[in-house]
Protein backbone atom coordinates (compact mmCIF):
# COMPACT_ATOMS: atom_id res chain seq x y z
CA UNK A 1 0.00 0.00 0.00
CA UNK A 2 1.30 3.45 -0.65
CA UNK A 3 2.04 5.61 1.81
CA UNK A 4 -0.28 8.72 1.56
CA UNK A 5 1.22 11.86 2.01
CA UNK A 6 0.07 15.08 4.76
CA UNK A 7 1.23 17.87 6.25
CA UNK A 8 1.26 18.32 9.70
CA UNK A 9 1.02 22.09 10.57
CA UNK A 10 2.12 22.76 14.17
CA UNK A 11 1.36 26.15 15.09
CA UNK A 12 1.17 27.99 18.30
CA UNK A 13 3.12 30.63 20.31
CA UNK A 14 7.38 30.45 20.87
CA UNK A 15 8.11 28.06 23.17
CA UNK A 16 4.81 26.44 23.27
CA UNK A 17 6.02 22.74 22.31
CA UNK A 18 5.89 22.67 18.46
CA UNK A 19 9.69 21.68 17.77
CA UNK A 20 9.62 19.36 20.79
CA UNK A 21 6.37 17.37 19.71
CA UNK A 22 6.81 17.42 15.56
CA UNK A 23 10.25 16.02 16.85
CA UNK A 24 8.83 13.28 18.84
CA UNK A 25 5.76 12.45 15.80
CA UNK A 26 8.57 12.51 13.31
CA UNK A 27 10.74 9.95 15.05
CA UNK A 28 7.97 7.77 15.63
CA UNK A 29 6.88 7.92 12.12
CA UNK A 30 10.64 7.25 11.00
CA UNK A 31 10.89 4.24 13.48
CA UNK A 32 7.88 2.73 11.74
CA UNK A 33 9.67 3.23 8.48
CA UNK A 34 7.48 6.44 7.25
CA UNK A 35 8.75 8.61 4.45
CA UNK A 36 9.12 12.47 6.45
CA UNK A 37 10.51 15.80 6.30
CA UNK A 38 10.76 18.12 8.71
CA UNK A 39 10.64 21.71 7.97
CA UNK A 40 11.16 23.78 11.07
CA UNK A 41 10.55 27.17 11.24
CA UNK A 42 13.81 28.86 12.68
CA UNK A 43 15.99 26.01 10.57
CA UNK A 44 13.37 27.25 7.26
CA UNK A 45 14.49 31.15 8.32
CA UNK A 46 17.88 30.41 7.76
CA UNK A 47 17.66 29.44 4.04
CA UNK A 48 14.88 28.56 2.60
CA UNK A 49 13.28 32.37 3.72
CA UNK A 50 16.36 33.79 4.49
CA UNK A 51 16.15 37.83 4.81
CA UNK A 52 12.28 37.99 5.38
CA UNK A 53 11.29 39.52 8.42
CA UNK A 54 8.59 39.41 11.08
CA UNK A 55 6.10 42.02 9.67
CA UNK A 56 2.90 41.01 8.29
CA UNK A 57 3.97 40.52 4.67
CA UNK A 58 7.21 39.26 5.48
CA UNK A 59 5.77 36.29 7.94
CA UNK A 60 2.68 35.40 5.42
CA UNK A 61 5.78 35.23 2.88
CA UNK A 62 7.38 33.06 5.18
CA UNK A 63 4.33 30.59 5.54
CA UNK A 64 3.42 30.64 1.52
CA UNK A 65 6.94 29.66 0.86
CA UNK A 66 7.10 26.59 3.46
CA UNK A 67 3.23 25.76 2.14
CA UNK A 68 4.56 25.48 -1.12
CA UNK A 69 7.47 22.75 -0.36
CA UNK A 70 5.21 20.96 1.57
CA UNK A 71 2.75 20.83 -1.08
CA UNK A 72 5.39 19.45 -3.42
CA UNK A 73 6.66 16.95 -0.65
CA UNK A 74 2.56 16.19 0.53
CA UNK A 75 2.05 15.27 -3.09
CA UNK A 76 4.40 12.76 -3.49
CA UNK A 77 3.63 10.81 -0.46
CA UNK A 78 6.01 12.36 2.20
CA UNK A 79 4.31 13.04 5.63
CA UNK A 80 5.52 16.63 6.40
CA UNK A 81 5.39 17.91 9.38
CA UNK A 82 5.84 21.90 9.58
CA UNK A 83 6.58 23.58 12.76
CA UNK A 84 6.62 27.85 12.60
CA UNK A 85 4.57 29.78 14.69
CA UNK A 86 2.53 31.19 11.70
CA UNK A 87 0.29 33.57 13.57
CA UNK A 88 -1.79 34.38 11.28
CA UNK A 89 -5.13 32.81 10.29
CA UNK A 90 -5.84 33.57 6.64
CA UNK A 91 -2.53 32.63 5.27
CA UNK A 92 -2.89 28.92 7.67
CA UNK A 93 -6.23 28.79 5.65
CA UNK A 94 -4.89 29.33 2.11
CA UNK A 95 -1.89 27.21 2.88
CA UNK A 96 -4.77 24.49 3.89
CA UNK A 97 -6.67 24.74 0.96
CA UNK A 98 -3.49 24.67 -1.63
CA UNK A 99 -2.34 21.37 0.31
CA UNK A 100 -5.40 19.37 0.73
CA UNK A 101 -4.27 16.95 2.85
CA UNK A 102 -3.70 19.35 5.71
CA UNK A 103 -3.84 18.20 9.58
CA UNK A 104 -3.41 21.63 11.69
CA UNK A 105 -1.92 20.75 15.03
CA UNK A 106 -2.71 23.36 17.42
CA UNK A 107 0.25 23.41 20.08
CA UNK A 108 -1.48 25.49 22.82
CA UNK A 109 0.07 26.51 25.93
CA UNK A 110 -1.18 30.09 27.64
CA UNK A 111 1.85 33.26 26.75
CA UNK A 112 2.83 32.77 30.76
CA UNK A 113 3.80 28.79 30.50
CA UNK A 114 5.52 29.97 27.71
CA UNK A 115 7.34 33.18 28.46
CA UNK A 116 8.23 31.05 32.24
CA UNK A 117 9.89 28.37 30.09
CA UNK A 118 11.83 31.51 27.50
CA UNK A 119 13.49 28.12 25.76
CA UNK A 120 15.46 30.43 23.35
CA UNK A 121 15.33 33.74 25.86
CA UNK A 122 13.75 35.61 23.73
CA UNK A 123 10.83 36.38 25.58
CA UNK A 124 13.08 38.05 27.77
CA UNK A 125 15.26 39.97 24.87
CA UNK A 126 11.36 41.37 23.61
CA UNK A 127 10.25 42.37 27.30
CA UNK A 128 13.07 44.10 27.38
CA UNK A 129 12.41 46.10 23.72
CA UNK A 130 15.22 44.70 22.56
CA UNK A 131 13.23 42.53 20.33
CA UNK A 132 9.81 44.57 18.64
CA UNK A 133 6.93 42.82 17.42
CA UNK A 134 7.48 39.72 18.96
CA UNK A 135 4.26 37.28 18.74
CA UNK A 136 1.98 37.14 22.05
CA UNK A 137 4.08 40.16 23.20
CA UNK A 138 3.59 43.19 20.69
CA UNK A 139 2.40 41.32 17.66
CA UNK A 140 -0.90 38.89 17.68
CA UNK A 141 -1.53 35.53 17.33
CA UNK A 142 -4.71 34.17 16.06
CA UNK A 143 -5.60 30.76 17.21
CA UNK A 144 -6.76 28.09 15.00
CA UNK A 145 -10.78 27.66 15.09
CA UNK A 146 -11.14 24.48 14.12
CA UNK A 147 -7.49 22.34 14.31
CA UNK A 148 -7.91 18.83 13.67
CA UNK A 149 -5.76 18.79 16.81
CA UNK A 150 -5.38 20.61 20.25
CA UNK A 151 -2.24 19.96 22.52
CA UNK A 152 -2.57 21.84 25.51
CA UNK A 153 1.24 21.35 26.82
CA UNK A 154 0.90 22.86 30.02
CA UNK A 155 -1.56 20.23 30.95
CA UNK A 156 -0.68 17.18 29.25
CA UNK A 157 2.70 15.22 28.98
CA UNK A 158 4.50 15.16 25.51
CA UNK A 159 3.41 11.18 25.42
CA UNK A 160 -0.17 12.37 25.38
CA UNK A 161 0.42 15.17 22.60
CA UNK A 162 1.99 12.43 20.49
CA UNK A 163 -0.77 9.95 20.91
CA UNK A 164 -3.10 12.43 19.86
CA UNK A 165 -1.51 13.00 16.81
CA UNK A 166 -0.85 9.60 16.22
CA UNK A 167 -4.77 8.70 16.82
CA UNK A 168 -5.91 11.51 14.60
CA UNK A 169 -3.92 10.14 11.48
CA UNK A 170 -5.08 6.88 12.28
CA UNK A 171 -8.67 8.18 12.32
CA UNK A 172 -8.06 9.96 8.69
CA UNK A 173 -6.57 7.06 7.02
CA UNK A 174 -2.88 8.09 7.12
CA UNK A 175 -1.48 5.34 8.93
CA UNK A 176 -0.90 3.41 5.50
CA UNK A 177 1.71 1.37 6.75
CA UNK A 178 0.88 0.23 9.99
CA UNK A 179 -2.24 -1.00 8.43
CA UNK A 180 -0.41 -3.06 5.60
CA UNK A 181 1.74 -4.94 8.44
CA UNK A 182 -1.38 -5.50 10.39
CA UNK A 183 -3.01 -7.18 6.96
CA UNK A 184 0.49 -9.21 6.76
P1 LIG B 1 8.33 25.87 20.05
O1 LIG B 1 8.89 24.99 18.99
O2 LIG B 1 6.83 25.91 20.06
O3 LIG B 1 8.93 27.23 20.12
P2 LIG B 1 9.83 24.18 21.83
O4 LIG B 1 9.40 22.80 21.46
O5 LIG B 1 11.13 24.67 21.28
O6 LIG B 1 8.66 25.19 21.47
O7 LIG B 1 9.88 24.32 23.40
C1 LIG B 1 8.86 23.87 24.23
C2 LIG B 1 9.41 23.62 25.63
O8 LIG B 1 8.34 23.16 26.45
C3 LIG B 1 10.47 22.54 25.65
O9 LIG B 1 11.49 22.93 26.54
C4 LIG B 1 9.72 21.31 26.18
O10 LIG B 1 10.57 20.43 26.86
C5 LIG B 1 8.70 21.96 27.12
N1 LIG B 1 7.50 21.15 27.36
C6 LIG B 1 6.97 20.90 28.58
N2 LIG B 1 5.89 20.13 28.49
C7 LIG B 1 5.71 19.87 27.18
C8 LIG B 1 4.72 19.12 26.46
N3 LIG B 1 3.72 18.48 27.06
N4 LIG B 1 4.84 19.09 25.11
C9 LIG B 1 5.84 19.74 24.48
N5 LIG B 1 6.78 20.46 25.11
C10 LIG B 1 6.73 20.53 26.46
Amino acid sequence: MKQRGVTLWFTGLSGAGKTTISQAVAEALRSQDYNIEILDGDIVRQNLTKGLGFSKADRDENIRRIGFVSHLLTRNGVIVLVSAISPYREIREEVRQRIGDFVEIYVNAPLEICEGRDVKGLYKRARSGEIKGFTGIDDPYEPPLNPEIECRTDQEELSESVAKVFQKLEELGYLTNKLAMQEV
